[in-house]
């Protein structure tokens, strides 16, 4: 029965959704966008946040271990920067030329029935460069983001109410300003987990998640995802497969392409054009 126009439902079927990172799991690490990044961040914390230089390496390092990404970290210690300009400086001048169409990987999303949503700590107008150099802007549903999880903050609206004690509230609208400003939603977090889960609305126990990272597949495992650790052939705690390539999909995990084959008259993959990011 399966022919044009007919796919192959997924009601039933053991996974409904791929939640996938970006940089350094749709991509190898040796297109050397990561150290760039790395390097631009430095320069940043140097030259715009005036760190000391000889501390710089260790620092940058040190928070993006702690927090999931520097900016968060950075943050945390109590830097102001505007995060608009932090991602343009980091990714303005990365070598994306160093990212290929690649057609193998493509065909092999296009084939999966499930629903496929990236979800990474980048902002979006890194997002959709990688997605579109690569040649995959079509093939996610939308993208989970910097900007999804972490939209930009309004101040408190000015209460008409007169208060007695109007200066100590004040202080402590501020108060409430300033945290909100320090804090940022990412991965490996379990909140930005549990927050990914919720907005692409999906049962964790149906969803695999693939990453680069080994403290977010740790992470991603508490949410109750199934966990794929890319880029490694070795298992880590938490992860339930490895891959050393993304490219090696189809050999490690076949059961991504076995549907419930009695539900065949449910149109399942959206038809989308462009790259949503979610929200
Ligand atoms: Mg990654």
């Amino acid at each position: 029965m399966e022919g044009v126009g007919v796919e192959r439902s997924y009601n039933g079927a053991k996974y409904e959704c791929l939640l996938f990172d970006m940089d350094d799991t749709l991509y190898p690490m040796s297109t050397g966008l990561n150290m760039a990044c790395r390097k631009n961040i430095e320069e940043f914390m140097l030259h715009r946040l005036g760190i000391e230089e000889t501390e710089v390496p260790r620092m940058c390092l040190e928070l993006y271990r702690e927090y999931g990404t520097t900016m968060a970290g950075l943050k945390d210690l109590g830097y102001e920067f505007d995060d608009d300009e932090f991602h343009a400086y980091v990714h303005g001048k990365l070598p994306y030329e160093a990212l290929k169409p690649d057609p193998l990987l493509r065909n092999l999303l296009l084939s999966m029935p499930q629903r496929k949503i990236i979800f990474t700590n980048a902002d979006k107008a890194h997002a959709a460069q990688v997605l579109s150099r690569l040649g995959l802007e079509d093939c996610f549903e939308g993208v989970i983001c910097f900007e999804t999880l972490n939209p930009q903050q309004q101040p408190p609206v000015a209460s008409s109410v007169e208060h007695p004690n109007e200066e100590a509230n004040e202080t402590e609208n501020n108060n409430e300003i300033q945290k909100m400003k320090h804090q940022i939603l990412c991965k490996p977090s379990l909140a930005a987990m549990q927050a990914a889960i919720r907005i692409a609305n999906v049962d964790p126990n149906k969803t695999i998640f693939f990453d680069d990272s080994t403290r977010n597949i740790a992470s991603a495992k508490l949410a109750e995802l199934h966990t794929v650790i890319v880029g490694s052939s070795n298992l880590v705690p938490g992860a339930d497969h490895a891959l050393n390539s993304i490219h090696n999909i189809k050999e490690a995990l076949p059961q991504i392409w076995e549907g419930d084959e009695e539900h065949l008259d449910q149109v399942i993959q959206p038809n989308v054009e462009t790259v949503e990011v979610l929200a």
